[in-house]
């Protein structure tokens, strides 16, 4: 199988190389990173990589000489990028974080090619455009969040039409506990400490405001087609079950599994066969009970935003991805504090509501690029009044 990994010096990436590095049935066409170039060079060199491309310019030389004599072509910037995901492959990772992660897995679906889809923003970006493309080009993509990952098993040899709800769970954060008065001066290095996921940077304080609880119930409609009213949220602070799926007679089938992405990656990666993976085995005595509560909508407002842009539809996931993208920039810079997050997000969508197109039908991916740059512009630039 001819495999390439975009993102692959990123947390996920790493994991989508340890499974890869166990297998020797495998050919690896393209790896792709940003600034790490030392760690990049090192990844190509022992999967035997055709190509290595940094999404940087100014990094090129850099990975060049890491590379000299290896054989391994290199090239670096974004429309080096895109043509990698245009050299053939059977299975891609998508894993690059952020909205710069949707170019490349268009190219992957219009060869063809498998996406396993790590890349979330893609999905609420350009969710209908991304899912129609598959369809065209008889590509298939693969959840790889772990709880899209889950929901996907618990529907193998199911009809979908039978399902009644689907409940994606969320840890809380480190913030689970915290009033809304400690939130407001919460630090970078405290949302940072995720109680049991050991993630990116920006994932990592996205689940600290629950905005990454936000992106994954949009991802759930975008990908599995179920109506709002069907998805719902729960804290599960042990982070054991990923997702359960309801049937409409009322059995619920859950997806339990340690908190390690190699799961959810491997399976992409074996589909539709399951095969043996290094992950630890759930001792479900020793872990001794599991809890739940509802979500805090005071204290982390980015689920009820969620739902606000599920019911918008067109292009409000774009602008609610890009306005995140930029709070959560101004809160990494120090710029705005914690709370903040979600208040300028509300305030993007609220101003682009009236003027701009935002629940106009989503049909092109140059519709989506504009709104993905006025909904940063204008996220900016309400930034600037709250610093
Ligand atoms: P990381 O920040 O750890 O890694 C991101 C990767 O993307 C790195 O390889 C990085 O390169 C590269 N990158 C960063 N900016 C750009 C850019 N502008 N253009 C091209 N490449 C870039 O992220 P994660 O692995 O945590 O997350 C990746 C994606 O997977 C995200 O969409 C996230 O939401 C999703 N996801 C992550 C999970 C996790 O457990 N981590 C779980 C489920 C989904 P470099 O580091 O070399 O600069």
């Amino acid at each position: 199988m001819r495999v390439s990994v975009f993102g692959a010096t990123g947390s996920i990436g790493e994991s989508t190389f340890d499974l890869l590095s166990r297998r020797n049935d495998i050919r690896t066409v393209a790896l792709t990173g940003g600034r790490n170039v030392a760690r990049l060079a090192e990844q190509a060199k022992a999967l035997h990589a055709e190509l290595a491309v940094t999404a940087y310019d100014d990094c090129y030389p850099a990975l060049k000489a890491a590379l000299a004599g290896s054989g391994i072509e290199v090239a670096a910037g974004t429309e080096a990028l895109v043509a990698a995901a245009e050299r053939p492959c059977d299975w891609m990772m998508s894993a690059i974080v952020g909205a710069a992660g949707l170019a490349p897995g268009f190219r992957a679906l219009a060869q063809g090619a498998t996406l396993a889809l790590a890349n979330k923003e893609s999905l609420v970006t350009a969710g209908p455009l991304l899912m129609r493309e598959a369809a065209q080009h008889g590509a298939r993509i693969l959840p790889v969040d772990s709880e899209h990952s889950a929901v996907f098993q618990a529907l193998v040899g199911e009809d979908i039409a039978q399902v009644e709800r689907v409940i994606i769970t969320a840890s809380g954060g480190p913030f689970r506990d915290w009033s809304r008065e400690r939130l407001e001066k919460a630090t970078l290095a405290q949302a940072m400490k995720h109680p049991n996921w050991d993630m990116g940077q920006r994932i990592t304080i996205d689940s600290a405001s629950l905005f990454n609880k936000a992106l994954e119930l949009i991802e759930t409609r975008e990908y599995f087609g179920f109506d709002p009213a069907q998805i719902e949220a729960v804290v599960h602070p042990q982070s054991i079950i990923h997702a359960l799926v309801g049937f409409r007679d009322g059995a619920l089938m859950a997806h339990l599994g340690p908190p390690d992405m190699r799961h959810a990656i491997g399976y992409a990666l074996n589909w539709p066969r399951r095969d043996d993976l290094p992950v630890a085995r759930l001792d479900l005595a020793r872990i001794g009970s599991l809890s739940f509560e509802a979500p805090d909508p005071d204290r982390f407002p980015a689920l009820r935003l969620a739902r606000e842009v599920m019911e918008l539809r067109g292009h409000a996931g774009t602008a609610f991805n890009a306005a995140k993208e930029v709070a959560l920039d101004a809160f990494i810079a120090g710029q705005i504090g914690f709370l903040d997050m979600a208040a300028l997000v509300e305030r993007t969508i609220d101003s682009l509501l009236s003027d701009s197109g935002l629940t106009d039908p989503v049909t092109a991916l140059e519709t989506i690029a504009a709104m993905d740059q006025m909904a940063r512009e204008r996220a900016r630039a309400l930034a600037m009044e709250m610093v």
